[in-house]
């Protein structure tokens, strides 16, 4: 979601547009850059995409520092005069904002009767920082630091200096340096520039200059950060292509990374006094990561006797779950950067429970915030809608109950071992899933007009159903809904007509009698179901999906509603890799 770049280097200006470009993955609705000329600072915004920036970007000659904003709106309509960057009144101050000023209407309030350009609330901190300069940009920027309450990473511009400054608390924010200086919300960005980086920690002001960086709390006292050398390769953020598709041919691939990778990092490794003391084991995410976390904690009842509550982060965070020193919480977020997770790993935290982040980005502020982190090496995922990083939380939670389980004696070593052997046969199995690319295709355009979807399944099919639901709202625009099959009647089965359809996903042996009786009851109301199973079932389009353990059957038969919500949206002609309205990593709670 949104994101900010500064830089001080030749040629800030075309980088700062090429950061933007490696920032578009995350989502966001318009885009602009300052270039700071020594005494006077050029702006240049649009709304819409960066290609439009780039157009409008022609006439401005090149600089040596400048800072840029992709913008995902929470304050005031989408428009350019909304875009970032603002400038202060007396033109001295440029600043991008990532997050939300909470007490903007008060810091309004203390600036007096102003007239603003924009409906942000960011502008204010260009105001703010014109009435608190007396002289000194640094101590200017520390005084208004302390005034602002919410989430932001802030880059700031002034005139006349060869520096850059930053204030996070909240949203992500990583200064770099390599042949110049850089700062950036996304690390995967910035290791295009910058070969040493370091992760900017909360309550933080940072100065920016070619030579170094100084690092200040808000009350102006020094802190202490580590650089370190980012991970290259796959790490670097691409910048073109159908994604989505590409990510989701590439899970056999990441199946298997994801679970040598797991055993690489050392397996749970939980320290060595408390990994049989847990009472409560929490999976805690938002939207596909959180259905991650459903889907494991449904085949850990089921099939290694472990009880695992699945939250919702943002419902944890202020929901009064309670946790004490007997609890372990596995926070789930493919970057690391999901405001509404790392949030709730404070509540965690403070109250003695023990944090283990499960995500796809090393260095992230998920890691950060955690006592222990596994990565699910799914490598980089650009489009917005997540596909094969859901696939590889699957395997790493699993993997994480396997050794839970294993540990508390509630399996034998030889059922592990069984269950790893299963786990070898997935990759497979997700290829021929992957056959069925050209059915999955005919079936899109038999849906693509109803006027709503239904996703059910039972027990660990019913996660698959929210996963598969999830999706295709996503990217396509449908509504859609996931219920547990047995719901259905409680309910929804009033809204069964031919202008809906129904996707039933079994892999459950001892209950695909039950799915047999819910299709039943569907298509006599006249809704087209389709069915996703190794069994073919009557009043019904089968979906065949090859035959896997059940409690590992969600890693397969997501696979196709994966590919049912890409085809339908294609179909469509929707922008399938940055859906309206959402981002990447949501960094605002
Ligand atoms: N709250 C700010 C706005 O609405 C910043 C949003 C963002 O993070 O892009 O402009």
């Amino acid at each position: 979601m949104c994101g900010i770049f500064g830089a001080i280097c030749q040629g800030a200006v075309s980088n700062t547009l090429k950061a933007l470009k490696l920032l578009e993955y995350r989502g966001y609705d318009s885009a602009g850059f300052a270039a700071n000329r020594g005494d006077v600072i050029e702006i240049c915004k649009t709304e819409g995409r960066i290609a439009a920036l780039e157009r409008l970007a022609q006439g401005v000659a090149e600089t040596d520092v400048a800072i840029g904003h992709t913008r995902w709106a929470t304050h005031g309509a989408v428009c350019a005069q909304n875009a970032h960057p603002f400038l202060s009144p007396d033109g001295r101050f440029a600043i991008v904002h990532n997050g939300i000023i909470e007490n903007y209407l008060d810091l309004k309030k203390y600036l007096g009767k102003k007239v603003f350009s924009s409906q942000t609330d960011s502008e204010t901190v260009a105001y703010l920082l014109e009435k608190e300069y007396r002289g000194d940009v640094l101590q200017a920027v520390l005084r208004v630091a302390q005034m602002l309450q919410g989430s932001f990473a802030i880059a700031i511009t002034a005139v006349n200096e060869r520096k850059l400054y930053a204030i996070k608390n909240k949203s992500p924010l990583v200064v770099g340096f390599g042949e110049g200086a850089y700062l950036c919300s996304d690390i995967r960005c910035i290791s295009r520039w910058a070969n040493s980086v370091a992760v900017t920690p909360d309550g933080t002001v940072a100065e920016i200059s070619p030579d170094g960086a100084r690092f200040f709390r808000f009350d102006g006292s020094p802190v202490a950060v580590n650089f370190f050398t980012p991970e290259q390769g796959e790490n670097v953020a691409e910048t073109s292509g159908d994604f989505m598709l590409k990510e989701i041919y590439e899970i056999p691939r990441k199946l298997v990374l994801a679970k040598n990778g797991y055993f690489d990092s050392g397996g749970l490794n939980l320290p060595e006094r408390r990994a049989g003391s847990f009472r409560k084991i929490y999976f805690i995410g938002c939207g596909t990561a959180y259905n991650s976390g459903l889907q494991v904690s449904a085949v850990a009842r089921q099939w290694f006797g472990i009880d695992v509550t699945p939250v919702i982060a943002s419902e944890f965070v202020y929901g009064n779950y309670p946790v004490d020193g007997h609890t372990l919480a596995f926070f789930i977020s493919q970057s690391g950067e999901t405001a509404d997770t790392v949030r709730a790993v404070e509540r965690v935290r403070a109250a003695g429970g023990y944090a283990y982040a499960v995500t796809n980005t090393a260095s992230s502020s998920l890691t950060f915030a955690c006592d222990r982190t596994v990565n699910i090496c799914a490598g980089g995922e650009y489009a917005v809608a997540s596909t094969k990083a859901y696939n590889c939380q699957l395997v790493t939670l699993t993997l994480l109950m396997l050794d839970v389980a294993l540990g508390r004696g509630a399996i034998s070593r030889q059922s592990y071992r069984y269950f790893l052997r299963e786990m070898d046969s997935l990759p497979q199995a997700v290829m021929r899933a992957l056959k069925s690319d050209d059915e999955i295709t005919r079936l899109a355009e038999k849906i693509k007009d109803v006027s709503a979807l239904f996703y059910i399944g039972r027990i660990a099919d019913y996660p698959t159903a929210c996963e598969g639901s999830l999706k295709l709202k996503e990217i396509s625009y449908i509504h859609s809904e996931a219920y547990p099959a047995g719901e259905l009647k409680h309910g929804a089965l009033a809204l069964m007509d031919s202008d809906v359809a129904v996707v039933a996903i079994s892999t459950f042996d001892a209950l695909s009698d039950k799915t047999a009786s819910s299709v039943n009851e569907i298509a006599a109301r006249g809704a087209m179901v389709i069915t996703v199973s190794d069994r073919v079932f009557e009043n019904s389009l089968p979906l065949i999906i090859p035959k896997v353990h059940p409690a590992l059957a969600g890693i397969a038969s997501v696979v196709p509603l994966q590919l049912l919500a890409y085809r339908t949206a294609k179909s469509l002609g929707r922008d399938v890799d940055k859906p309206r309205n959402l981002a990447k990593s949501v960094t605002v709670e």
